[in-house]
């Protein structure tokens, strides 16, 4: 599809580039100082959650059952948050470990106990290269995707091999071919609801055929991000099939590792983090980690099951982060409506919940649409970061962030954004032809 300034005949496109030039000059000269880099709840946000620190004080009972959280044991997590942590994954309690206060950090963790260890009588991810003539071990990441992610396989010397989303999920034609031939492809990436940064929901028929599929690799591991299950905007929610449901009936569950917490609940960093796996998986990861840790923090824990004792709480109580999300994923929608919906130069995604909306400009746009950004003081998620190795093949997209600014620097900060493309796009037109 062409874009508008490609349509142009070069005198007008000459003129557009004029135009926008100089409202480029303008928008400079208002010495700006906007953020949608990363995805942040906004201080107020945050401020909903101040009630749980009043929880626990010196008079509190830091018991959950008979478990006593002021001291040592109960490694696995105290028996309320492993219940609360089982109807996140939609797995059984005694399936789930919590930990810390973040889910990276286990997810790091996991990967590297596959690495390291390997589990389920599989040798070591980090033994194939040696046995296989120096074949690297491989993970799929569906692009565009969340940088963090690529970054912990990246960090092991995994090869990260991206994998094309579609609006049901990751491509799955593609994943079955890919994972059917090549035992050297150790597992995938995913964030199945509300997915970073595009928004969509897998369909059930993607979450079933992950798990039926035939893989060459014993070990394949499907990485279940879970971390927006319960991140709605609207009343109407996107639906995710039970992935252990599915795996189990197929035969499969020692393939999904799932992962949670309450970053964007509660306190991000200060939150509550947890894992569900198969029995044998968890009884592994267990063991492996006793190595380095004797009990997590279980009065972080015991002050986050008594703010949010069961999942209808926490669902009422993502209702009022919706709140202040709602405005701001409209706003987005709403500007790059306005601003680009006539003019073919860009498409985005459409989210009903989670934090980011995939926005992709025309081809060869994103690095230069992110420096003019910069340039005016808009900062963005760096272009390409949605990519393995921070490359964007076709350098078009770019994740919006919209939670932190107020929807007032929002709204600013998207008529740079909308500004930053169609100079951009023009240029890129005028190029063609020079
Ligand atoms: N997974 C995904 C998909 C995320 O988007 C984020 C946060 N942006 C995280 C994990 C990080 O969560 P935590 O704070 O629990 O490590």
């Amino acid at each position: 599809m062409q874009t508008i300034y490609q349509k142009m005949e070069t005198t007008e496109l000459d003129a557009a580039i004029e135009a926008l030039k100089a409202e480029v000059a303008e928008v400079k000269a208002k010495g700006l100082a906007l953020d949608m880099a990363r995805g942040k709840p906004s201080p107020s946000q945050v401020d909903i959650s101040r009630p749980m620190l009043d929880i626990l004080n010196a008079d509190a009972d830091l018991h959950d059952g008979n478990v006593d959280c002021s001291n040592y044991g109960c490694f696995e997590g105290i028996p309320s948050a492993r219940k609360l942590a089982g109807e996140f994954l939609g797995c059984p309690a005694e399936q789930t470990l919590v930990l810390g206060s973040s889910s990276l950090l286990i997810e790091h963790d996991i990967a590297g106990m596959f690495w390291r260890c390997g589990s389920c009588g599989s040798e070591p991810w980090e033994a194939y290269e040696a046995a296989h003539d120096g074949k690297k071990v491989k993970f799929l990441c569906p692009v565009p995707g969340y940088d963090r992610h690529f970054g912990i396989t990246a960090d092991l010397g995994i090869e990260n091999v991206p994998v094309a989303m579609t609006d049901n999920g990751p491509d799955m034609d593609e994943i079955e071919r890919l994972v059917a031939a090549d035992d050297s492809i150790k597992g995938i990436w995913c964030v199945p609801k509300y997915s970073n940064p595009t928004g969509i929901t897998f369909s059930e028929d993607t979450v079933r055929r992950l798990v039926e599929m035939p893989t060459a690799a014993p070990d394949f591991r499907i990485f279940w991000d879970n971390a927006y299950c319960v991140h709605d905007l609207y009343d109407e929610t996107d639906e995710l099939a039970n992935i252990f449901d599915l795996a189990r009936a197929a035969g499969t569950e020692d393939r999904v590792v799932a992962f949670a917490s309450t970053s964007k609940i509660t306190f991000p960093g200060a939150g509550i983090g947890f894992i569900g796996a198969s029995p044998a998986v968890i009884a592994e990861f267990s063991k492996r980690l006793k190595a380095g840790l004797i009990s997590a923090d279980k009065l972080n824990q015991l002050r986050h099951v008594r703010f949010l004792p069961t999942i209808e709480a926490v669902k009422e109580h993502m209702k009022k982060h919706a709140e202040f999300l709602r405005p701001r994923f409209e706003a987005v929608e709403r500007k790059l409506t306005e601003g680009l919906g006539d003019t073919d130069c860009a498409t985005w995604t459409h989210p009903r919940g989670g934090y980011f909306v995939s926005f992709d400009g025309p081809e060869g746009s994103a690095q230069k649409v992110a420096a003019l950004c910069a340039d005016l003081g808009v900062k963005l998620t760096p272009a390409g970061a949605t990519w393995p190795y921070g490359k964007d093949p076709r350098d078009t997209n770019i994740r919006i962030a919209p939670s932190y600014p107020t929807v007032e620097d929002l709204e600013a900060a998207l008529d740079v954004l909308v500004l930053a493309v169609k100079l951009v796009a023009a240029e890129l037109a005028r190029a063609e032809r020079a």
